[in-house]
């Protein structure tokens, strides 16, 4: 590392750089010298970091390697990834830290408890920094820089990195999204040529759906920090409150045309929970990711296009616990190189940028350690001055009907150190204290906004989250009934009353009833649900009762039991045993029974769909439901044989990629399918005759926008995604298995639905008068939405057409309308 090329050929873009051999003078100071033990990227992974877009087993098999040769590193293995990959961290200090890293953790935690860490000594502490990598897998110049930061960190030998290790803890995650990282790669490395073409035109630059950005699920990452369902994210929260770092920071990559940005975002966009002089350290922190990038030539912007809203996003979830998040957006070369605005833009360049970022945000960290300090225990002694403010004491939620999803709602809870209690022996139901140091994160978990001070987000407006999950909660001004804390969660088991000969009863309401319902149809046992309610051994059952007759089965009636067992044992569903069909209300035998059948479901996949809605359904059937379908992909629907399956769903769409397949899609409608479409596929379907819908549109009021309005005034009209009321026709199939007349929607569409104007039925879902319940709607968007319904079916042929409006799966956390499109699949014909 002696040999110190001419810096200057660096600075000038033109297709020889993107030829250049590049060497680790490019990217590393050249001021200090690098111990010649730890191997260099290069040495392990078989090139130079930049040559090719490194997989994630290589980066995998360099970390392993560093924390082998260097005594600042020590490494484990946090878990996997739905494709089996690890999850590595690597804990990055002085050795002399490392042999106290137990105390220095544990010392530093204590900053955020109001009630001890007034005798902490803050010159002594250690700032703790969690730097993490392409969370975006296809924005993977932060996770290729990462190789060049952690052998800087591993290597360099200087007074100042000496300095840095002992004033810092670093918590190195070298790739957030690993499947999605090595999707990319492959994609990129494939198409690599040896005489590197700029060409964006180049198949190189043109990835395919889905693309490498989301993880196997096809969920966007960066969106789980706060509700953390994705195993990724769990993972990494663990760590997180295992030492709530003071500073976090986000690599991520962004349009080609653009240069490098770092936080702060826009200053009116921050969330009003987040305190101002955390924006203001960001600012500070800026100054130093200003300097190193004016001293490289690199051009850079802060203060725009990004903001700080959404907890759930990595660079704003620190915000609301105490730290600083800090975001850092690359333009990305999608590949090794591509002709910009800015000249050619190659990936070392991209690489260099965030290693450039990563150093300066360390050095911002040494300097800046006591202030940061100081902040973090600060923001949680304010926190508590601000609960002995609140009226509200505690909240109470649970729902006696749903144990699994306060189940999982606990689990949410608990993943973020959030501590609650048993309300006195009532099951299921629970209190969360206001008086615990994560006051503003639960706070920012259930509180409902509709006033804000700007009208555009970058993402997402609201997420009150037990409005999502759809479970029963309240405030209370007064703590009483507390029972002890839940320190020990477990899934609670279903039961089976008895064994019957006769046959068995469940109702639709436990969260996992379709899991428990497709495992009873997969073993080829008849099974039928309740159209109207009843009541039998003094025990009231509620409309979508299934009923599983004992006897004329595949199975005797001793197998059948000994697998409604282990049905209710799985999913949380309490069984009954019925000893009589004669009941008070509709009988075991009645007509009003309906047979239900085995879905056969394929959902559409491919160009033209959203592949995060496509993602969500896949995961919900294929990880919680544990139900098959087939990912038909929109390519090949115009000749498949669509007579396979008895649903068909289509997740958002414009439609653009259908056209050839229209007459295969209808003539199987025609012929009995049901066929499940979702937000804009409905102009679609509509325009196409599969179901007659009448839409309604919002048209804003404009008045002289000035030009450089433009944007704002049409971004205002956008629903980025906010949370409304309808109410619910529980009499219909699509209403089975909710108990009360109204539910939480989300909705981030502006598809409007007209309801039929001869009044002849009751819409089975339709939008309240004033629906909002969380989030931001203009003003003209909340009247066109009064009234209109997010749902319609049409028979078409032998089969049913149903649309949804609304994404009813949203991101894994909107457990409360995932029963709406079970519905859909199970009772569709019915309806
Ligand atoms: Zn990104």
């Amino acid at each position: 590392m002696k040999k110190i090329l001419p810096l200057l050929i660096f600075f000038c873009f033109s297709t020889i750089i993107a030829q250049q051999k590049i060497d680790l003078t490019y990217y590393l100071p050249q001021d200090i010298s690098y111990n010649t033990n730890i191997p260099t990227p290069e040495s392990v992974i078989g090139f130079q970091v930049g040559d090719w877009h490194v997989s994630h087993d290589k980066l995998v098999e360099y970390m392993k390697v560093l924390a082998k040769f260097s005594d600042r590193i020590t490494i484990e293995n946090r878990g996997k990834t739905y494709e089996g990959r690890p999850l590595l961290l690597l804990t990055i200090t002085s050795p002399k830290n490392h042999q106290n890293i137990e105390s220095i953790r544990t010392e530093h935690l204590k900053l955020s408890d109001a009630n001890i860490s007034s005798s902490l000594n803050t010159n002594e502490m250690p700032l703790v920094i969690y730097q993490g990598y392409s969370i975006h897998g296809n924005e993977p110049s932060g996770a290729n820089a990462g190789l060049l930061v952690a052998y800087y960190l591993a290597a360099a030998e200087s007074d100042y990195i000496n300095e840095l290790l002992d004033n810092t803890v670093i918590l190195f995650d070298p790739s957030y999204n690993p499947d999605g990282l090595n999707r990319f790669a492959s994609w990129v490395n494939t198409h690599k040529n040896q005489n590197i073409t700029s060409d964006n035109n180049d198949r190189e630059y043109s990835e395919a759906w889905p693309k490498g950005r989301t993880n196997h699920y096809w969920f966007d990452m960066n969106r789980d920090w706060l509700v953390s369902q994705l195993p990724e994210s769990q993972v990494r929260i663990k760590s997180y409150h295992q030492w709530k770092p003071n500073i976090l920071t986000d690599h991520h990559e962004m349009g080609l045309n653009a240069s490098f940005f770092f936080q702060p975002g826009i200053p009116s966009r921050t969330h009003p929970l987040t305190p101002k002089l955390n924006q203001e350290l960001t600012a500070k922190i800026g100054e130093y990711h200003a300097k190193a990038f004016d001293k490289i030539g690199s051009l850079y912007f802060s203060e725009e296009r990004y903001d700080d809203f959404y907890y759930g996003k990595g660079s704003t979830f620190p915000d609301i616990n105490g730290g600083i998040g800090i975001l850092f957006e690359q333009a990305s070369a999608r590949g090794h190189a591509q002709q910009s605005d800015n000249g050619i833009l190659t990936f070392p360049f991209a690489i260099r940028n965030h290693f450039t970022a990563a150093l300066s945000t360390l050095k911002a960290g040494k300097n800046m350690r006591t202030d940061l300090l100081e902040y973090q225990r600060n923001f949680y002694k304010n926190a508590q001055k601000e609960i002995t403010r609140d009226k509200n004491k505690a909240i109470i939620f649970g729902d006696a009907t749903n144990k699994t999803k306060t189940f999982h709602f606990a689990e949410m809870l608990k993943r973020q150190k959030i501590k609650f209690y048993k309300n006195g022996n009532n099951e299921n139901s629970y209190i969360i204290p206001l008086n615990q140091p994560n006051y503003r994160m639960i706070k920012g978990m259930f509180e409902k906004r509709t006033t804000f001070k700007d009208s555009l987000f970058y993402d997402v407006s609201a997420w009150t989250l037990p409005l999502a999950f759809n479970i029963n909660y309240s405030y209370t001004s007064k703590i009483s009934n507390l029972g002890s804390e839940v320190t020990n969660l477990s899934f609670p088991n279903g039961t089976v009353s008895a064994k019957s000969d006769y046959a068995y009863l469940f109702e639709w309401d436990e969260y996992y009833t379709p899991r428990a319902l497709y495992s009873i149809l997969k073993k080829g046992l008849r099974a039928k649900v309740a159209m109207q309610p009843f009541s039998l051994n003094e025990k009231n059952y509620d409309y979508g009762t299934i009923m599983i007759p004992a006897q004329n089965q595949q199975l005797s009636a001793a197998e059948i039991y000994n697998l409604i067992k282990s049905i209710a044992d799985e999913t949380g569903v309490n069984i009954n045993a019925a000893n009589t069909g004669l009941t008070e209300g509709i009988d075991l035998g009645s007509s009003n029974f309906k047979v239900v059948t085995k879905p056969k479901i394929a959902m559409l996949v491919g160009d033209g769909i959203t592949s995060y809605d496509a993602g969500e359904i896949w995961h919900l059937l294929d990880t919680r439901y544990q139900i098959p379908i087939t990912k038909l992909d929109t390519k090949n629907l115009s000749k498949a044989d669509l007579s396979r399956y008895t649903t068909i769903i289509i997740p958002n769409t414009s439609g653009s990629t259908l056209n050839n397949s229209k007459e295969n899609l209808k003539t199987f409608v025609k012929n009995g399918g049901v066929l499940i479409g979702y937000r804009n596929s409905l102009k679609w379907l509509n325009t196409n005759k599969f179901i007659n819908l009448d839409f309604k549109k919002a048209k804003a009021k404009t008045k002289n926008v000035a030009f450089d309005q433009r944007q704002d005034f049409k971004g205002a009209q956008v629903i980025g995604g906010a949370i409304f009321e309808a109410e619910l026709d529980r009499t219909h199939p699509i209403a089975f298995g909710y108990n009360k007349n109204k539910i939480a929607l989300f909705r981030n569409t502006t598809v409007f639905i007209k309801p039929d104007s001869v009044e002849t039925y009751k819409s089975a879902i339709q939008y309240t008068k004033n629906p909002l319940l969380s989030g931001y709607i203009s003003k003209e968007n909340l009247k066109v939405l009064s009234k209109t319904i997010p749902f319609k079916t049409a028979k078409l042929g032998k089969g049913k057409v149903i649309v949804f409006t609304d994404n009813t799966n949203f991101r894994a956390f909107w457990y409360g309308t995932n029963k709406l499109m079970m519905n859909a699949i199970f009772f569709g014909k019915m309806m």
